[in-house]
């Protein structure tokens, strides 16, 4: 796991599984995790990892519900999770999904964890929103079209961006099922402001980038999804794995 400071009060750690995103902000003596690392041995050591920079945690976000950006309470058991009401919402509609689909990937991968995932009931955010850290207030704006919930991050005194499962530089553009398209341009759209003020961007999905990188990302992005929308999309130059082409033949079926 590769951890790297943005600002003396946000630090992100990034799984080497998925490229998965953990960032931690602070603020007069508290900190947030906003989602989390993948593997057992990153979760563990997250704890120390906090201390050592000075990060209190005393509470959860998640920008999302996908599996993979929930298993913060591995690491701080006794910190509550704040999310989106509309994350808030599929967490109880979809229950158990969750731990299926992280019982999914550990079976596939040999991963073994001390305890099963509990997800009490999540404490639901005001989005869009401010919510309060000590002495400061971190912003929250509806990110949905990849999935049909979630939340983007505004830490603006550090002038960071943690957008969940957008502005990647590793994946492309995925998007949920239903109406995922416009909602997706819709939230482009949203992040485009906070994208040009930013110093970096922290995607649900590969390192922290640079606010010119990540403003980029999302014409790219953004002309992808369109294309889509038209029937004639490519994929972007250097996202062209197997695994960003499967995500791609997903997409044509979902538009
Ligand atoms: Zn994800």
């Amino acid at each position: 796991m590769r951890a790297v400071g943005l600002h003396e009060d946000v630090v992100v750690a990034t799984s080497r599984v998925y490229q998965t995103t953990c960032t931690l902000v602070r603020s007069g003596g508290e900190a947030f995790c906003i989602d989390s690392p993948i593997l057992p041995d990153e979760l563990e050591i997250l704890p120390a990892l906090a201390e050592q920079s000075g990060f209190t945690v005393v509470g959860l976000l998640a920008t999302h519900g996908d599996w993979d950006h929930l298993l913060g309470r591995y690491a701080f058991p006794e910190a509550p999770l704040g999310c989106a009401d509309t994350t808030a919402g599929r967490l109880i509609n979809e229950p158990g999904a969750a731990q299926r689909e992280m019982r999914e990937f550990d079976e596939e991968h040999y991963v073994e964890r001390p305890r099963p995932l509990s997800l009490p009931g999540a404490q639901r955010l005001p989005v869009p929103g401010k919510v309060e850290v000590g002495e400061q207030e971190i912003e929250l704006q509806p990110a949905d079209g990849h999935t049909e919930d979630g939340m983007a991050v505004w830490i603006p005194w550090a002038r960071v961006l943690v957008c969940g499962d957008y502005l990647s530089p590793v994946e492309i553009p995925m998007l949920h099922a239903k109406g995922g398209a416009s909602a997706y341009l819709a939230t482009l759209a949203r992040l485009e402001p906070l994208v040009e003020q930013a110093d970096h961007v922290v995607p649900g999905h590969g390192a922290p980038i640079d606010g010119t990188r990540a403003a980029a990302s999302l014409r790219e992005d953004r002309a992808y999804v369109e294309a889509l929308q038209r029937g004639d999309a490519k994929l972007p130059l250097a996202r062209r794995t197997g695994a960003q082409r499967s995500i791609h033949e997903r997409n044509l079926e979902r538009v």
